[in-house]
């Protein structure tokens, strides 16, 4: 067994790196407050192949590894988990369900510019009264002729606002329960889709949220994405390997959050030497490494095995709970070895605070991970 990455994979954690500070860092207080993905971002990405870091050159990608996208999203979150929120449910959702379930005429029409970053992917499962028990969704959609007609409203949907290309879950046979919910591609700009209220977050706030219509909303058979009744066992194949990006932008948000608090107690001063001298900081920086390490392990592992072409439900829901939870309790600290300046939105520890918390409840709670972790055990 060899956990050591390649020259390569050192190289690109390197240069998303160097492009991370360069031209995410002095920007990460202007995108929070002003709740915006910046769009002039949706090129730069492109250009790093950060768009579609997993699909084939084929399809427009970049045709890395799983463990290559976790460095990705890792090195992205490190320095603006928000704006990686965005590029993680772009790659890990909506345009990684039309890579898994799309037919060839699908992918090459609508992965492709999803992939080169022409346009952005959303991915709509959640809805107001049915996150957890997603499969209860009252979203429906009826065949009429050659078309499906969709009605409901999606909640919380990353990019519904700003996303070019959405892929919405819906029922097609109330009767079959899990196995008559059926996926569609669905476009800005078709009649009877629109955006509703935009929400004003807590964190990830550069990440757009909003909810999102549908109104009689009349999609050609040829949009119908997969097998129908196969819309919710795919979407729940779509979070097996999503929940991997979202335990990477743990560590990389815990990473971040950590490096911060390190700095700050070598430079903050009190009773005359650096606080990072005192033995409680000095223990909250080393758990905080130590447990970074074990989840970045954990998330490297799940990818690796994604990678091998092996099943990774257990693992990816692993690493996605232990990596968020313990991400949750870095950015804690982060904010306490700051002090009373962790408290203000001059130092970024207040930011990691904020966004960390969409780790543990965003592709699946803590609670549920815990569930599917346990169906798998026990
Ligand atoms: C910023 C943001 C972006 C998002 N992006 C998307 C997106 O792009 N697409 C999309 O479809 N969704 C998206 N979501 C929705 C997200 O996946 C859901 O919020 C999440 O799955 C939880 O659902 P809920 O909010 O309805 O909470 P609920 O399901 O109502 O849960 C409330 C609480 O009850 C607990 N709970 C529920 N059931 C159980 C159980 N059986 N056992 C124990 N505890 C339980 C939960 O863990 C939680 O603590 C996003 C959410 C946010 C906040």
């Amino acid at each position: 067994m060899d956990v050591r990455l390649t020259d390569e994979q050192e190289l690109l954690r390197r240069s998303i790196r160097e492009f991370a500070e360069t031209e995410l860092r002095p920007h990460v207080r202007e995108w929070d407050e002003a709740q915006q993905f910046p769009p002039a971002l949706l090129t730069k990405f492109a250009e790093l192949g950060l768009m579609g870091i997993q699909f084939p050159e084929g399809y427009g990608g970049a045709a890395m590894s799983s463990v290559d996208y976790c460095l990705c999203i890792e090195e992205l979150a490190r320095v603006d988990p928000s704006v990686c929120l965005s590029v993680a449910a772009h790659n890990g959702l909506g345009a990684a369900h039309i890579f898994m379930f799309g037919n060839e005429a699908q992918k090459q029409q609508y992965l492709v510019p999803l992939a080169k970053g022409e346009k952005l992917a959303a991915w709509g499962l959640t809805e107001a009264s049915s996150g957890s028990d997603a499969a209860s969704m009252q979203t429906r959609a009826v065949r009429d002729g050659e078309s499906w007609v969709i009605n409901g409203t999606k909640q919380f949907i990353t990019h519904g606002k700003t996303g070019d290309t959405i892929v919405v879950m819906a029922v097609t046979s109330r009767a079959k329960g899990s196995r008559g919910i059926s996926a569609f591609i669905v476009e800005r700009g078709t009649a009877g889709f629109r955006a509703g209220k935009k929400e004003d977050k807590l964190g990830m706030r550069a990440s757009e949220t909003s909810e999102v219509i549908f109104e009689n909303c009349r999609v050609p058979a040829s949009q119908l994405l997969g097998t129908e009744g196969q819309g919710f066992i795919n979407a729940l194949q779509v979070l097996d390997a999503g929940r991997i990006g979202i335990a990477a932008l743990a560590v990389g948000l815990a990473q971040g959050s950590y490096e911060a608090a390190r700095s700050y107690a070598f430079e903050r001063k009190q009773f005359g030497q650096p606080i990072g001298t005192f033995q409680s900081i000095r223990a909250k920086l080393v758990d905080a490494a130590t447990r970074i390490e074990a989840a970045r392990l954990l998330t490297y592992r799940a990818a690796a095995m994604k990678d091998d072409g092996q099943r990774t439900t257990l693992e990816a829901a692993m690493a996605k709970l232990y990596s968020s939870e313990i991400a949750v309790r870095v950015a804690e600290d982060g904010v306490q070895i700051h002090g009373g300046y962790g408290f203000v939105k001059d130092y970024v520890a207040e930011k990691y605070f904020r966004d960390v918390k969409l780790t543990t409840i965003g592709e699946g709670t803590s609670e549920i991970q815990r569930l599917v972790i346990a169906r798998q055990l026990l």
